[in-house]
C-alpha cells in the first residue's frame, strides 16, 4: 500500500471514522433524552392543566362559601343556604351544622326525599363520627394546629365522587354545601375540555380530556389526538380517582427536538465523512504529483545533459580537427567553424533557457513593459531566421500584424515566440508554422502559431503547460526536451498580464495562441 494511503488512513480516517461512530452513538442517547424530557414536559402540561381546573372549581365553590360567612345572623344565614340550594346550578344541597346537635338544616323531620338521601349520605359527618378536619398524619406530634375556618372534602358515596364545601360561621357552627358537579361537566361537555393554561410551547398545541377511573370520557377534547404519547395527573384533591388526560394533537407529534437533532447531526456528518473523502483524496493526489514530478525531473536532468552534452560533442571534436590542422579544405574549415558557433549558440540557448526557468521559479523576472508592434517583432525573428543565426525555420505569416501593438516586455514576448516555433518545427517537421497576429476582444491582441503535426493527445492537453512535463506519444519520444519550454512561455505570458493557451487546430494539427494587453 501507498506509504501516504497508510499515513492518511491510519492517522487521520481511521481515528475520525472511530470518533463519528462514538458521536453517533452518543447522538442516538442525547435523542432519547430529548425525546424522554419531552413527554417529562407533557406531565408537567398535564399537571398544570389539572390545577387550573381545581382551582376553576375552587373559585365557583368560594364565591359560595364568601356568600355564607358573610351573612350576620342565623335567619339571614338560613335564607342564604335556602337560596343556594333552591336556585343554584353549582350547588346540589346545602345544611347548616352544629356541634351536639348535628344538622339542624334540613332536618330529618319533614325532609323532602331528596334532602333525606343528602343526610344519609353525610350521616357519619353530621354525626360526628368522622371530624370535619380529617387528621393530619405528618402533623409534628404535640404542636396544637390551628383548626381550619373552611374545608372542601372530597367524599365517596358508592361509587360516584362527591365533593362538600363547608366554613364555619360561628363558634360550633358550620355551615355548607354539596357541589353540583354535574352542572360543572355539563359546562366542559358543551365547550370541549381545553384547560386554560397554555398548553402551547414545546411542540405545539396539546389534546387534553377528563375521565373517570373507569376510563369513561367525562368532558372529550377539543382537539383530536391519537393520544400515544400520553400523560396524566389527576384530580385530588376534589376527585382523587378522576384524571385529565393529556397528549399531543393531531399533526403536532413529539421529539421534534430529537428529529431536528438528528438531521442536524446527520449532515454535520455526512460533512466530516466528505472532508475526509476529499482530503484523501487531495492528500493522494498531491502525494502522486509529488511523485510524478521527482520522476519527471529525473527525466529532465537526463534530458538536459544530453541536450548538453551533444553540442559540446560536435563543438570539442571540431575545434580538436582545426587545432589539430587536420581540416585541409578551407570550405570544410569553414563549415566546421560554422558548426562551432551553430552548437555555441545553441548551448547558450540552453543555459539561459534554464537560467530563466530558475528566475521565473523564484519570481526574479523582470518585465520592461512597453509598446511591442507584434509585426515587426515577427519580421525581425524572420530575418534572423534566414541569416540562419538560429535554428527556426522559417515561418508563414498569415497576417502581416502590423500595427498590432502590445503592452509586454520585449524580449519576453520574442522568447515566447521562439519557444513556440521551435516546438512547431521539433514536433511538426512536415511543413513551416504558420503565424498570425490580431487584434482580439477586450483590448488584447493576439499571436496564434498554428501548425499540421500531430496535435498534443488530449489527455497531455492540460499538463503540457506543467515544467518538466512530456507527452508520453510518438512524436515526443523522438525528439529531445527538458519539458520547460511551454511552462516558461506561459509564466512569461501571465507575467505580462496575458496568457497562453492550447487548441487542437481544425484539420489536425496545433494552435498556440499569445494573447496580451493591447497598447
Ligand atoms: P519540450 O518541448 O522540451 O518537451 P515543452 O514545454 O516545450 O517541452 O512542451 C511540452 C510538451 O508539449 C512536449 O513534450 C510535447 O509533447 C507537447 N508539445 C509542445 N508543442 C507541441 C506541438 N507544436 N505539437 C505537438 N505537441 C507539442
Amino acid at each position: 500500500m501507498n506509504r501516504f494511503l497508510r499515513i492518511y488512513l491510519f492517522a487521520i480516517a481511521l481515528p475520525a471514522l472511530l470518533l463519528a461512530l462514538f458521536g453517533a452513538v452518543q447522538m442516538h442517547l442525547i435523542r432519547e433524552w430529548l425525546y424522554w424530557m419531552e413527554l417529562e414536559g407533557l406531565r408537567d402540561r398535564a399537571e398544570r392543566a389539572a390545577a387550573r381546573e381545581l382551582s376553576s372549581v375552587r373559585d365557583l365553590l368560594d364565591q359560595r362559601l364568601d356568600r355564607i360567612v358573610a351573612t350576620p345572623d342565623y335567619e339571614s344565614r338560613l335564607a342564604v343556604l335556602r337560596e343556594l340550594a333552591g336556585s343554584d346550578r353549582f350547588v346540589r344541597a346545602a345544611f347548616l351544622w352544629r356541634e351536639g346537635e348535628g344538622c339542624v338544616w334540613p332536618r330529618r323531620t319533614g325532609s323532602t326525599e331528596e334532602e333525606r338521601r343528602f343526610l344519609n349520605r353525610y350521616e357519619s359527618l353530621f354525626g360526628g363520627r368522622v371530624p370535619w378536619v380529617p387528621p393530619d398524619p405528618f402533623a409534628p406530634a404535640g404542636a396544637a394546629p390551628e383548626p381550619p375556618t373552611r374545608g372542601y372534602r372530597a367524599w365517596a358515596s358508592g361509587d360516584r365522587p362527591e365533593l362538600l364545601a363547608w366554613v364555619r360561621t360561628a363558634p360550633g357552627e358550620i355551615a355548607g354545601f354539596e357541589f353540583e358537579k354535574m352542572a360543572w361537566l355539563a359546562d366542559l361537555q358543551v365547550t370541549g375540555f381545553a384547560p386554560a393554561v397554555s398548553l402551547r410551547g414545546g411542540n405545539g398545541p396539546l389534546a387534553a380530556e377528563l375521565r373517570d377511573e373507569s376510563g369513561a370520557v367525562l368532558a372529550p377534547s377539543r382537539l383530536a389526538s391519537s393520544w400515544s404519547p400520553r400523560r396524566e395527573a389527576s384530580l385530588a384533591p376534589f376527585f382523587p380517582r378522576w384524571l385529565v388526560r393529556v397528549a399531543p394533537a393531531e399533526g403536532f407529534p413529539l421529539a421534534h427536538s430529537g428529529e431536528r437533532l438528528l438531521l442536524v447531526a446527520a449532515a454535520f456528518f455526512g460533512l466530516l465523512l466528505l472532508s475526509l473523502v476529499a482530503g484523501g483524496f487531495v492528500l493522494l493526489r498531491a502525494a502522486r504529483r509529488e511523485r510524478l514530478d521527482s520522476l519527471r525531473k529525473t527525466d529532465f536532468v537526463s534530458n538536459v545533459s544530453h541536450e548538453l552534452r551533444t553540442p559540446l560533442t560536435s563543438i570539442r571534436m571540431f575545434s580538436e580537427l582545426l587545432a589539430e590542422d587536420r581540416i585541409a579544405d578551407p570550405e570544410r574549415r569553414r563549415r566546421a567553424l560554422g558548426t562551432i558557433t551553430a552548437e555555441s549558440a545553441r548551448l547558450s540557448r540552453l543555459v539561459d533557457g534554464l537560467l530563466d526557468f530558475s528566475r521565473l521559479e523564484r519570481n526574479r523576472r523582470k518585465y520592461v513593459l512597453e509598446s511591442v508592434d507584434l509585426g515587426e517583432l515577427l519580421s525581425d525573428i524572420q530575418q534572423t531566421a534566414a541569416d540562419g543565426s538560429t535554428r527556426h525555420a522559417s515561418f508563414v505569416t498569415r497576417h502581416s500584424g502590423r500595427g498590432c501593438t502590445a503592452l509586454a516586455d520585449r524580449d519576453a514576448v520574442r522568447q515566447i515566440v521562439l519557444n513556440l516555433l521551435d516546438n512547431a518545427v521539433k514536433y511538426a517537421p512536415g511543413a513551416p508554422p504558420e503565424v498570425s497576429v490580431r487584434d482580439a476582444e477586450n483590448g488584447t491582441v493576439a499571436l496564434a502559431v498554428a501548425d499540421r503535426g500531430p496535435g498534443v493527445p488530449p489527455h497531455a492537453a492540460k499538463r503540457i503547460f506543467d515544467r518538466f512535463y512530456r507527452a508520453d506519444d510518438a512524436a515526443t519520444a523522438e525528439t529531445r526536451g527538458s519539458g520547460l519550454g511551454l511552462s516558461i512561455a506561459r509564466r512569461l505570458a501571465r507575467g505580462m498580464g496575458g496568457d497562453l493557451v492550447y487548441r487542437p487546430r481544425t484539420g489536425g494539427g496545433s494552435v498556440f495562441e499569445l494573447t496580451l494587453p493591447s497598447s
